[in-house]
């Protein structure tokens, strides 16, 4: 499915396939969302929870 999306930089909107890289006017280079901030999340959320985790041990161990 083609959508279009707009450009931070130069506000003009072009079809956006998916795996657009830069903007076709003004060669803008997008920021790409890499896996490496899912780890990050999972980390977070598992730092979060591991008091809970620990407890759980705890009460079970
Ligand atoms: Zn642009």
């Amino acid at each position: 499915m083609a959508s279009t999306r707009e450009c931070p930089s130069c506000a003009l909107e072009f079809d956006d396939t998916g795996n657009v890289e830069r903007c076709p006017y003004c060669d803008y280079e997008f920021p790409q969302r890499r896996s490496s901030i899912h780890w990050v999340a999972w980390l977070l959320v598992l730092l979060l929870l591991w008091p809970a985790i620990k407890g759980l041990m705890f009460l079970f161990g």
